[in-house]
């Protein structure tokens, strides 16, 4: 991975929930249900046919699959609202404050009006059928690193439900999350580089905490990415999740949309044509009786057929890695064919054999299909009905490859890679929503805002430094830290110790544990804060701190002190300690006769050995001293 992007072109929108008391649109509280479900509900979603006149065709295939929808809901994480059985209330206005401030902290001008819109979402994610959308201003301008970077656009949103299962016939949500205010910001496509987009979330990350009005943890910010290359095509990353994944995922989707541009002029040195591709399929179910390979056994099983196409001068080009090893064109191919026809079993040449496909197969494959040397041939096990389309939809995705990039929406993998959710969809896809009054936007609001204005990120880094002693990195790394409230908050309540302490607790500390893979980001603030007091009382010693984050990484719903308990934390009394240090005294009696106080630091290295995390170091010193200055 290098970076020499090709003139790439990134515009960046970035989610966040907004940490209000109440929801969008109802007095819901936007914290999240835990346990299980306290009711479940199953509803069809059927928009009706103005709406739908305004969906494009990717979407309205998508309804007309007939999905149903399981929904769970709670008290009081939700109510008639989020069910669809009452209708929104006024807009949060504790929620458009947050927006209008962050727009006034980006230079934004706010909007005159704020009208709410409804966005068409009929994945189910949303019991309306649509998500709930307002612009709250535009024309926002941010200078980084010297350079001008627009905001076009700052939005409030309600919040999705939360998925929870998904098969291929229906889906389950939690509408616990459904509702949760959602601050949007969108740059222009002004950003050139992996490094460059980075920097930009991170400077509106920054932004969006000076509101002191934000979420942190799992899942409360996505980031999508719009990145398109010369001759390549506008794709639109969805979710990504972690900032430190941005510039990957930029750089990731550079390379697979060049890869797709040398496969384009390879098809075209060989002479494919859109018209050479052949929508004529083979039903090979005869060769496949006796298969070892288990997808394709069951579809048999189940009165379904082997179809097979044959790919004129395809040869060797599915296999082609898109800029990653698990991303191949074979890949693109099967995501076209799993989204219009919802099947499992697609195989292609360049994988074969394997999955249980015997070479034996592939040759009979190959002589029925009539394959030629630099041909490709796809299966497809299934109903014949829904392998035809899932043949259909290879082909038309082949067919794209002559162009070059085809338009998509992408999801984003944990990997930085993407994968194929649905083709871009149409710009029109909002309409008003008439149950929310339009709220007007008062200059007395703005002017109130604009005096009791949050400070900036510079601002606050060089007041940390001064109230709290801290050094420019350390307050620095807690303006760029979703731990900053917590930190504020912790600095004041825990007076014996010190909040450089808690600072390097809260960021270097919290980050190399994250790297050991201990989700401490999973932990809430309530629980962070108990641990920083445990330490405060003398419960548990410093030292012992990080070993406790990470047993309460792995123990999200249990109370701290049953972590002390598990992991043997527990401070000692003066009295055990005294034992121990008179136990290594004895033990080392010769050499304390030969080298007196001199053995000092040998015996302190094994005392700590065995008391470190239970008692204070400094206290082992002065008992261990004055031990020595009494036995010489
Ligand atoms: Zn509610």
């Amino acid at each position: 991975m290098t970076e020499t992007t090709p003139l790439v072109k990134v515009g960046l929108e970035i989610h966040r929930q907004l940490d209000t008391e109440h929801k969008l649109f109802c007095a819901c509280p936007t914290q999240l249900a835990e346990g299980p479900p306290e009711l479940r509900f199953f509803r069809r979603l059927r928009p009706t046919q103005s709406e739908l006149g305004q969906i494009d065709q990717a979407a309205l295939f998508e309804f007309h699959r007939g999905k149903g929808i399981t929904y769970e809901a709670d008290h009081p994480a939700s109510c008639l609202v989020e069910m669809d059985e009452e209708p929104p209330g006024r807009l949060n206005p504790e929620a458009i404050e947050v927006c209008l401030t962050a727009a006034l902290l980006t230079n934004a001008e706010p909007v005159d009006e704020i009208h709410v819109m409804r966005k068409i979402v009929i994945d189910g994610s949303n019991t309306t059928g649509f998500q709930r959308t307002s612009v709250v201003a535009l024309n926002g301008l941010l200078t980084i690193d010297g350079k001008k970077i627009p905001i076009d656009q700052i939005s409030l949103e309600e919040d999705a439900a939360r998925k929870t299962t998904q098969t291929r016939d229906s889906a389950g949500y939690r509408i616990d999350r459904l509702g949760i205010p959602l601050i949007e910001v969108t740059t222009a496509p002004v950003l050139h580089s992996p490094s460059e987009v980075e920097k930009v979330a991170l400077a509106i990350g920054n932004v969006l905490r000076a509101t002191r009005k934000v979420k942190r943890g799992l899942g409360s910010v996505r980031q999508d990415l719009n990145v398109s290359i010369p001759e390549g095509a506008l794709i639109e990353i969805k979710g990504v999740q972690e900032l430190e994944l941005i510039g990957k995922a930029v750089q990731l989707e550079v390379d697979r949309q060049s890869s797709l541009l040398r496969i384009r002029d390879e098809l075209r040195r060989r002479g494919v044509q859109s018209s050479t591709i052949s929508r004529n399929y083979t039903n090979l179910t005869a060769i496949f009786q006796k298969t070892k390979a288990r997808v394709i056994r069951e579809a048999i099983s189940k009165g379904g057929s082997v179809l097979g196409m044959r790919l004129e001068h395809y040869g060797g080009l599915l296999g082609r890695e898109l800029g990653v090893s698990n991303l191949r064109f074979g890949t693109e191919l099967s995501g076209r064919a799993t989204f219009w026809a919802g099947v499992g079993g697609i195989f292609h040449s360049d994988e074969l054999p394997s999955y249980g496909i015997t070479e034996t197969e592939v040759s009979e494959v190959k002589e029925m299909l009539h394959l030629e040397n630099d041909d490709a041939f796809v299966l497809v096990a299934d109903n014949p009905e829904r392998a035809t389309d899932a043949l259909n939809a290879v082909a038309d995705r082949a067919a794209e490859a002559l162009v070059g990039v085809p338009e998509e929406t992408r999801n984003a993998m944990p990997d930085g890679s993407s994968r194929f959710i649905r083709p871009r969809p149409g710009a029109a896809r909002m309409y008003p929503e008439t149950d929310v009054p339009p709220v007007p936007v008062t200059g007395s609001i703005i002017a109130r805002l604009r005096s009791t204005l949050p400070e900036t990120p510079d601002e606050l880094a060089e007041r940390l430094g001064k109230q709290y002693s801290l050094n420019q990195k350390l307050s620095r790394q807690l303006v760029n830290s979703e731990y900053l409230s917590l930190f504020e908050r912790t600095a004041k309540e825990c007076s014996n110790i010190q909040p450089s302490y808690i600072a390097t607790m809260l960021t270097e500390t919290c980050k190399s544990l994250e790297r050991e893979d201990f989700p401490i980001h999973e932990i809430n603030d309530q629980k962070m804060g108990s641990i920083f007091q445990l330490v405060d009382d003398g419960r548990i010693a410093k030292e012992a701190m990080p070993d406790l984050l990470k047993w309460q990484a792995k123990n999200l719903g249990l109370d701290p002190s049953e972590g002390i308990k598990e992991l043997g934390l527990k401070m000692m009394s003066s009295n055990e300690l005294e034992a121990i240090i008179n136990r290594h005294l004895e033990k080392n009696r010769k050499i304390l006769e030969e080298k007196g106080s001199a053995a000092f630091p040998s015996l302190m290295g094994s005392i700590m050995s065995e008391v470190r995390g239970k008692t204070d170091p400094k206290l082992v010193t002065e008992m261990l001293k004055k031990k020595l200055n009494k036995a010489t």
